[in-house]
């Protein structure tokens, strides 16, 4: 299917090599990750923020959860431009309720609030490190097991609102593996922070980034690059966690995205 498009989008090309084009692989709608195809080495814009594409055209884009408004997309090589716009499309998200949970993991103290945000700030650190190598088209899930908690989820902890719940949970056994879902450096291997436990960061390249959060056993430390499929830790229940599973982010720069649509819109490109 990708092929055929791509070699459609090279026809087009080649037919009118004056005129720019885009190509979006994905839905418009809060949460997606989309794959995106523009004229190879054109310059490439969404918003007016500047975005580097792949040599071959391909680029990706993550919209955030309660993100509204424009995607503007600006195309422009050898002096022409194509400008197309989006609108973003709102989701429905689930209400989902747990109780039971200690009750300095729900509302900490000053001294956590203190360690959680420092916490924070490396994670920050780490994810915005620039890392420069190929992004791949292709990603796997990166364990195995039932999903336990989706994206977009609105979360009452205790019955108190939360932040929701920006991340896919894959319930598996302490022990199962967890593997890299595509190439990545390993931008932070953290041991034991207070919300996540032990928690893992990969930058894939082109600014998408994923984390591996409440492992019981870490595989690679900060600095490695991994391959896709190298396995990285095992699922356990570190850090807030009533039972072991994977929680599991992908982001596009600041932008959480659904790593299920991810995952989804990501096959046609493993053929
Ligand atoms: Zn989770």
């Amino acid at each position: 299917m990708i092929r055929l498009i791509f070699a459609l989008c090279l026809m087009t090309f080649s037919a009118h090599a004056e005129d720019p084009i885009l190509y979006l692989h994905g839905q418009p709608r809060q949460g997606e990750l989309l794959f995106a195809f523009a004229t190879p080495k054109a310059d490439v814009f969404l918003n007016g923020a500047e975005i580097k594409p792949r040599k071959d055209g391909w680029f990706v884009v993550g919209i955030g959860r309660n993100d509204t408004g424009d995607l503007t997309f600006t195309v422009k090589r050898h002096g022409k431009r194509l400008e197309k716009t989006f609108r973003i499309q709102p989701r429905e998200w689930k209400i989902q309720r747990i109780d039971g949970l200690p009750e300095n993991k729900v509302s900490p103290s000053p001294e956590e609030s203190a360690r959680i945000e420092k916490e924070f700030a490396a994670t920050a650190d780490a994810r915005d490190k620039k890392v420069k190598m190929p992004l791949s088209l292709c990603f796997q899930m990166p364990a195995e097991g039932r999903i336990s908690s989706v994206y977009g989820s609105q979360r009452i902890l205790n019955g108190e609102e939360k932040t929701p719940h920006n991340a896919l949970d894959i319930a598996a056994a302490t022990g199962t593996p967890v593997f890299a879902p595509a190439d990545a450096k390993v931008t932070l291997a953290y041991d034991e922070m207070f919300l996540t436990g032990k928690t893992v960061l990969l930058a894939h390249g082109q600014d998408l980034t994923s984390s591996y959060s409440h492992l019981s056993k870490l595989d690679v430390k900060t600095g490695d690059k991994v391959k896709k499929g190298q396995k990285i830790g095992e699922v356990g229940m570190t850090g807030r966690a009533t039972g072991p599973h994977l929680h599991w982010v992908v982001m596009w720069r600041d932008k959480r995205v659904d790593p299920a649509v991810f995952i989804e819109n990501s096959k046609a490109f493993c053929e």
